[in-house]
């Protein structure tokens, strides 16, 4: 193991051994093999980076940087994100499995998420407010919170870190960053960038880890003035209890289970594209994964066998290879997770049209093959529980109310789809639809301007868009008696 690289904290802009010197193993799912060693957080490591990013939130250095100068930092960030994207994308890829042509993708527009806040900097402010007299003045100003707790998952570590990091820096705050022990790599990548771009040295610092032990210990950590956790609903909501019983704020981003509708009056052709992109995308590894799909009964044969032919086809293989179209899971247990859905699914009494198989792909990988379930309905697991794997259980459907009464069936609300060329029926669909985000004839849109927010069970605060402000700031209402009128005695009673 000692040709292993080895990966340490990023703490006040310093490469920091583990208290413990405990060290656990990164693997390519890809390959099976083991690419790197990262340091084994704990509360004493914790304890060093959260102190380390309150003393650089207490320094003049940062606390009196203009919101304009901050704005360049996070500008200057962009750019190197720019100038690196094609190692950032490769560092992910092996880390998680995910095709190397989607992480320069997303790579490629990552920039745009640090020059939308970098632009915002100087642009949060309070409000003078109307009182009853007209010699009082009373306003607001928004200030940062101090040291923000960032935990994050393993499917697409940059770009979701990002949405934590870019508004928390922006409103001046400073964050203690704790990614997925599966995806270390990128995210102490992008720390020190941070500090090339000219981010004071405590800014940004990373404890890699386990969640029960680093991610823990981070949510517990008594001088952290917010948590923003991106995973799954179950850590959710340990996590928001956690911060709720201090008094401190969360934002939380957690799991789907989203439907993606198809109707007799839309596109099929589009629509089965955009059913397979829903769920296939990324091997079905994303919370907002349209694994429900729902087709009005007069083309659910012909949706269903669109969508079966391209699964079926789809090219399984090295994520680094640009002719592949669905890498591994990220990790074992996630493919064995998702295997085993499936075979629940099976039992449940679903019938399994195309993929139901792990594979090694000839390459030692954890792969699942591209899977359709039919023969389904809500009261399955299958159909209710979040798989976060290539597997999508499609169901037919008579009629508008029918539908958003089986779609709006779940503890989930973050995103649903909806195909459709009846203007008013998108319209309609939108409004009735329980969920955060709601794609017509498209899916998986996402941009730094648009705000988005999981509804139900997916999720409290927004990420993304102006609203974001708000999740990092905290409001403060001055009142200013101008007037130089004596203060009158309060005891003595006026006639
Ligand atoms: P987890 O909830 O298991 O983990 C997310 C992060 O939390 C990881 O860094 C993890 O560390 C950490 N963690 C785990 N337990 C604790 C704890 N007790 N205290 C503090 N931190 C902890 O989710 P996954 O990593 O498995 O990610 C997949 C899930 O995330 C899916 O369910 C998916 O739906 C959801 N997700 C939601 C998104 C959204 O935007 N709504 C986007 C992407 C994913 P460790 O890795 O060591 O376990």
């Amino acid at each position: 193991m000692s040709e292993t690289r080895r990966l340490h904290h990023l703490i006040g802009g310093e490469r920091v051994t583990p208290a413990s010197g405990a060290w656990f193993e990164s693997t390519n799912p890809a390959t099976g093999q083991v690419i790197y060693q990262a340091a084994r957080g704990d509360a004493r490591d914790v304890a060093l980076a959260v102190a380390s990013a309150r003393s650089t939130f207490e320094d003049t250095r940062w606390r009196d940087l203009s919101p304009t100068r901050r704005g360049h930092l996070l500008r200057r960030l962009g750019d190197l994100i720019g100038e690196h994207s094609e190692d950032l994308a490769r560092t992910e890829t092996l880390d998680n499995g995910k095709l190397l042509r989607e992480m320069r993708g997303q790579l490629a527009s990552l920039p745009e998420y640090w020059y939308y806040y970098a632009g915002l900097a100087d642009k949060v402010h309070g409000s003078v407010v109307p009182t009853s007299d007209h010699r009082v003045l009373n306003y607001t100003t928004r200030e940062p919170l101090g040291v923000v707790g960032a935990i994050t998952p393993w499917n697409s570590p940059l770009t979701l870190t990002t949405s934590k990091l870019a508004p928390a820096l922006m409103a001046g705050n400073t964050v203690v960053v704790k990614p997925s022990e599966y995806t270390s790599a990128s995210i102490l990548r992008l720390a020190e960038l941070a500090v090339e771009a000219g981010f004071p040295a405590g800014a940004v610092n990373v404890v890699t880890g386990f969640g029960a032990e680093a991610g823990q210990a981070l949510v517990d950590h008594p001088d952290l003035a917010k948590i923003s956790f991106t995973g799954s609903t179950a850590t959710g909501a340990r996590i928001a209890s956690s911060a709720a019983a201090r008094f401190i704020g969360s934002t939380l981003e957690l799991g789907g289970k989203s439907p993606n509708i198809v109707f007799d009056d839309a596109n099929v052709a589009n629509a089965a594209m955009g059913v397979v992109a829903g769920i296939f995308a990324a091997a079905g590894q994303t919370c907002i994964a349209g694994s429900r799909v729902f087709a009005q009964r007069s083309v659910y044969d012909e949706l269903l066998e669109r969508v079966t032919q391209r699964a079926g086809s789809i090219r399984i293989g090295d994520p680094l290879d640009d002719a592949t179209e669905l890498g591994p899971l990220a990790f074992t247990d996630q493919r064995d997770k998702v295997a085993s859905y499936v075979d629940l699914g099976r039992d449940e009494g679903a019938r399994v049209l195309t993929g139901g198989r792990a594979t090694d792909a000839g390459l030692g990988g954890c792969f699942y093959e591209p899977t359709v379930l039919v023969d389904v309905d809500n009261s399955m697991r299958v159909v209710r529980e979040e798989i976060f794997g290539p597997v999508a259980a499609v169901m037919p459907f008579d009629d508008e109310d029918e539908v958003i009464r089986l779609a709006n069936d779940t503890e989930y609300g973050l995103a649903a789809g909806v195909w459709t060329q009846n203007l008013s029926r998108a319209h309609r669909m939108a409004a009735r639809l329980e969920a955060g985000t709601i794609w017509v004839n498209t899916y998986r849109a996402m941009s730094p301007m648009s705000p988005r927010q999981g509804f139900k069970s997916s999720g409290v605060g927004i990420e993304h868009g102006t609203e974001t402000v708000k999740e990092y700031t905290r409001l403060k209402s001055v009142w200013i008696n101008t007037s130089e009128d004596p203060v009158a005695d309060p005891f003595v009673m006026r006639s």
